[in-house]
């Protein structure tokens, strides 16, 4: 089966600069020809206080903090986010127009009553893990995005699998990775025990104090956030990170950070979305810019699978919005020429081919009465009848 299918590329409205995939998921597709990000254009070490993008809307819904560990092919373990899926992740983020921002930005920003943009974003990466530099930095350069590294400094330039302190030094000063701690050895702090002859508080100082001062020794920066190990803390360990003169500390709750603190939030104790190899897009959406897009009865369901290649994908829209501003993306990067009935409030889309085997993403926007864009996703399977008989359930919904 072969795809390509008509695209509105480059009319009307804005796809604001789409840059080429590394996914291999959809070959031969025509896509719009818009140059790629300038990669490598960012020369400081230390790049000022980001500004919103002009025109940016002030938000209330915070900035979504998405934190990886590893990019690799490694279906045996959740964390280990395939390449594919993440290179797709920075691309559904670049095409709904997610404010990439340095999470230090935003932090400074919130300290200084200055509201965060809307659909604020900021990527974290937890460890230090090789692939930082062989898989997320490119990515990184190429849409001119920065990230924030957590690392811990007993495994840095200990083997193939960790970052050096070189690769740290390269990226830090390409002015879009920032280095910050994630402890000297990454214990669990609150039920690691005594070690190399200290008791829990020396260690635990150890942990924090020894981790900033090496870094900053290394790599000539200042070390201002720490993220817990996973994610374990409590109200000692919260005071202790603030004596080490951190300006904020991290943990593994999921929730957007806002200026309006949530529930048990402090600056020692902020929250971030971990993404995981198995976090669907629809979910993703739901992390990255909050509250989505209210719709049903999308056709294909979501994480269905089906046989038909040629489907009629089609999805109500259950909130006022304007016409207009109606769009939908197949495979993430691909504007598709779909109608939209404001009578009936559907949206759908026929291929003018058939779609491959394997799994399709859509993705709708629009923006609200007020003038907010807003997005949701959801993702189907297409099998051919022969493997698909096969299947348990092949209509299965979540
Ligand atoms: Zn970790």
């Amino acid at each position: 089966m072969r795809v390509s299918f008509l695209l509105l590329a480059g009319t009307g409205l804005a796809l604001s600069g789409c840059v080429g995939r590394t996914s291999t998921s959809v070959k031969n597709a025509a896509v719009s020809s818009k140059k790629p990000g300038k990669s490598g254009t960012a020369t400081q070490s230390s790049p000022p206080l980001l500004k919103p993008k002009p025109g940016a809307k002030f938000s209330k819904n915070g900035l979504a903090v998405l934190t990886w560990h590893r990019i690799a092919e490694r279906p045996d373990q959740y964390t280990v986010t395939p390449p594919a899926k993440f290179a797709d992740e920075l691309a559904f983020l670049h095409e709904e127009g997610a404010n990439v921002m340095r999470l230090e930005d935003a932090v400074r920003m919130v300290k200084a009553g200055q509201p965060l943009p809307e659909r604020a974003v900021a990527l974290g990466f937890d460890d230090g893990f090789k692939s930082c530099y062989t898989e997320v930095f490119p990515l990184l350069k190429r849409y001119n995005w920065p990230a924030t590294l957590y690392i811990y400094p007993d495994w840095i330039s200990t083997g193939a699998g960790a970052l050096t302190w070189d690769e740290l030094k390269e990226m830090q000063k390409s002015g879009l990775v920032d280095v910050q701690s994630h402890t000297m050895g990454h214990p669990d702090l609150v039920r690691m025990r005594p070690k190399h002859g200290m008791n829990y508080e020396q260690r635990l100082r150890h942990e924090l104090f020894d981790s900033k001062k090496t870094i900053e020794t290394k790599l000539g920066t200042k070390v201002t956030q720490l993220a817990y190990p996973y994610g374990f803390y409590n109200k000692h360990i919260m005071a202790e990170t603030q004596k080490a003169g951190y300006d904020s500390a991290w943990t593994v709750n999921a929730a957007p950070f806002r200026a309006r603190f949530g529930k048990g939030e402090t600056w020692m104790s902020l929250p971030r979305y971990l993404i995981y190899r198995n976090t669907k897009i629809d979910r993703f959406t739901r992390y990255a810019f909050g509250k989505p897009l209210d719709v049903s009865r999308a056709y294909p369901a979501a994480n269905s699978t089906i046989t038909n290649p040629v489907p009629t994908i089609s999805v109500r829209i259950d909130e006022a919005v304007d016409p207009r501003s109606v769009q939908m993306r197949l495979a993430i990067i691909q504007k598709v020429n779909a109608k939209y009935n404001p009578k009936t409030r559907v949206l759908s889309y026929t291929p003018m081919e058939e779609l491959r085997e394997g799994t399709w993403t859509v993705s709708i926007s629009a923006r609200d009465k007020k003038g907010q864009q807003k997005t949701a996703a959801w993702a189907f399977v297409i099998k051919s009848p022969d493997s698909a008989a096969t299947l348990d359930s092949p209509n299965a919904t979540p």
